[in-house]
């Protein structure tokens, strides 16, 4: 197939780098990719300033065509599915440097750069791995591999993506895949504050936490994580919540 790759975390991170090795022996890739990190872009997209997009060379890849631009993950794939002029069957975004699990794909930029390709008619894989650090993406790779596989032989209806979450173990101790929905994230991030230097300003900045472990038993998506299995998700751009809005009633709308 011939694979757009991107993600949030800049061109030269190291999930990506992973991916590209691990699909490059099967597929015909290209990437197009923020210059530096934009994780929790989400799905942001720049009108108001131009992209710069520049030819680079992966370091380890030097055969294969990659561009950084100063735009967002969206921005990125937007560009490679079109004004770029590759063919694109397929976009895989990732691998992220920490998990994309719950309602923490909505602030995603990995998982905004896979529903860009889905709005362009596109379809795509989210790839995430567990670790804020992973040290390695072996397993979250071969993944990969099989969820472009998977793809190939099952195509994903129009307006779909599959988000995946990996555990950072070695592939023999990956216990299987589940299929999962998304579930309500805790706000666990604290904003750590602190002045600056001259005392006059006050900064507040994000800080993200171990999570929790989660009680056994428990349906969501991060427990199977947490306990050695790939997590899928497929999601669709659309929203709507439809069983709420069949029963609700608007006979009392009237402009004063
Ligand atoms: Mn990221």
């Amino acid at each position: 197939m011939n694979i757009l790759l991107s993600n949030d975390d800049g061109i030269f991170a190291e999930g990506l780098r992973a991916l590209a090795e691990e699909l490059r022996h099967f597929h015909k890739i290209v990437v197009v990719a923020p210059d530096s990190q934009r994780s929790g872009t989400s799905h942001a997209c720049t009108y108001a300033e131009p992209v710069c997009v520049k030819k680079v060379q992966l370091p380890t890849m030097p055969d294969i065509p990659a561009f950084s631009t100063s735009g967002t993950p969206a921005d990125c794939v937007r560009l490679g599915c079109t004004s770029l002029g590759f063919d694109v069957d397929l976009v895989v975004s990732g691998i992220n440097h920490g998990a994309n699990l719950g309602t923490h794909v909505l602030y995603s930029g990995t998982v905004g750069a896979a529903m860009e390709a889905v709005l362009g008619g596109k379809p795509a894989i989210a790839m995430s791995c567990y670790s804020w650090k992973p040290a390695d993406f072996s397993a979250a790779a071969r993944v990969a591999l099989w969820a472009v596989s998977h793809v190939e032989q099952n195509p994903l209806p129009s307006g779909m993506l599959l988000n995946v979450n990996v555990p950072e173990l070695p592939v023999a101790e990956i216990k299987g895949v589940r299929l999962t929905g998304l579930y309500r994230q805790a706000y666990e991030e604290k904003h750590v504050q602190f002045t600056d230097p001259l005392g006059h300003k006050t900064y507040f900045w994000m800080s993200p936490t171990d999570r929790p472990p989660i009680e056994d038993g428990t349906d969501i998506d991060e427990r199977w994580v947490q306990n050695g299995y790939v997590t899928l998700t497929p999601i669709h751009y659309d929203i709507t919540c439809y069983s709420y809005m069949s029963g609700m009633d608007v006979s009392d709308f009237h402009l004063r």
